[in-house]
């Protein structure tokens, strides 16, 4: 008999199930599939990314026994980078911006993560979670920036892991890919190598209101507008690890759209999704709508909603801000 057992936290990374999305799959006459990235262990797609950085650092020996790992996120990235320290002898400091949920700051100071909150002021500000976490790296001795946005192992952790695992689990019956960008590590890798298998996929972003991306790959611009209650996505640069991306087109997906696909799959296909998770099913939608039934198409479901709580699950919360979670129906994917 052979075992299947994965070794230690970096095996455990990955390898997560790619599951069809019923009551979208029967509204749209396609396979919707979502690749359940909240089942990794720090719970999120980020995990990957979070791995693969610190291996790269440590082939080229960017970091050391006892060093520091030092990174500037919306949570989740430092979720997986926390948990990557703690299984490699590494300490981890992890700047956020204020403004992101409780939940994720919660869990990173649990799991042993020294947190470091900035103010939610926009990239051109230096006290930005970016900058600062680029100046707490040179600061402390033998420290580790990530650097997730440019630091391209990002982006090949989804072309060698998350990209090939849909094109596997799918038999290669993709048409569409569609999902949201934050450092654009996802997106980069897993277009480019979906594209390399089979060029008539369709792949395209889906941005929430306040990214420049949906305006950058429709006209070429970085115009961004408004704001959104989503979280990781949306940014108004283009990064490295975005240009690495092979796109056919881009959509948009309002709050609205996120709160109501995040309860109405949850309460249809028991399936607990945050923000991005949900703007990327929404996405999903949007192509299948575009290309007609009988196509297949998958997206990423970031990670769960347990993160969000207070927040997307929260009547208060949702009142003020004038969100409603009520779906009628499939009524909201009409649009
Ligand atoms: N969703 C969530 C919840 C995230 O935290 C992130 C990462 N910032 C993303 C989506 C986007 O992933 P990527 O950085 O690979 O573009």
């Amino acid at each position: 008999m052979t075992s299947d057992i994965r070794i230690g936290f970096a095996e455990s990374v990955g390898n997560t199930p790619l599951i069809q999305i019923e009551s979208l799959s029967q509204a749209t006459g396609c396979n919707i599939l979502g690749k359940a990235e909240f089942l990794n262990p720090g719970g999120s797609v980020k995990d990957r990314a979070a791995l693969f950085m610190v291996l790269q650092a440590e082939k080229e020996g960017k970091i050391k026994p006892n060093g520091t790992i030092v990174e500037g996120t919306a949570g989740n990235t430092g979720i997986g980078l926390t948990l990557v320290a703690n299984a490699r002898g590494y300490r981890s400091v992890i700047v956020m911006p204020s403004n992101q949920s409780q939940e994720k700051i919660d869990l990173l100071r649990t799991l042993g993560a020294e947190v470091e909150l900035t103010p939610p002021v926009p990239f051109a500000d230096s006290r930005n979670y970016y900058h600062v976490a680029r100046q707490r790296a040179e600061e402390l001795e033998n420290a580790f920036w990530a650097n997730q946005f440019e630091n391209l192992a990002n982006a090949e952790s989804h072309y060698q892991t998350t990209a090939p695992e849909i094109w596997r689990q799918s038999g290669g019956a993709i048409d569409g890919v569609v999902m949201s960008s934050g450092t654009g590590g996802t997106i980069g890798g897993v277009t480019a190598y979906l594209k390399e298998q089979n060029p008539k996929i369709a792949t395209y972003l889906i941005d929430p209101p306040g990214s420049g991306l949906y305006s950058f790959v429709t006209t070429g611009e970085l115009k961004a507008e408004g704001n959104s209650i989503t979280e990781g996505i949306g940014i108004n640069r283009e990064t490295a690890n975005f240009r690495r991306a092979k796109l056919d087109g881009a959509f948009q997906g309002s709050d609205q759209e996120v709160i109501e696909m995040a309860h109405f799959l949850l309460k249809h296909d028991g399936l607990f999704i945050g923000s991005s998770a949900a703007l990327n099913v929404v996405g999903a939608v949007r192509l299948a709508r575009q290309l007609g039934a009988g196509h297949t198409i998958a997206t990423i479901l970031c990670d769960g909603g347990g993160r969000y709580q207070s927040r997307m699950f929260n009547a208060e919360w949702l009142a003020e801000k004038n969100l409603t979670p009520i779906a009628k129906g499939l009524e909201f994917l009409d649009s």
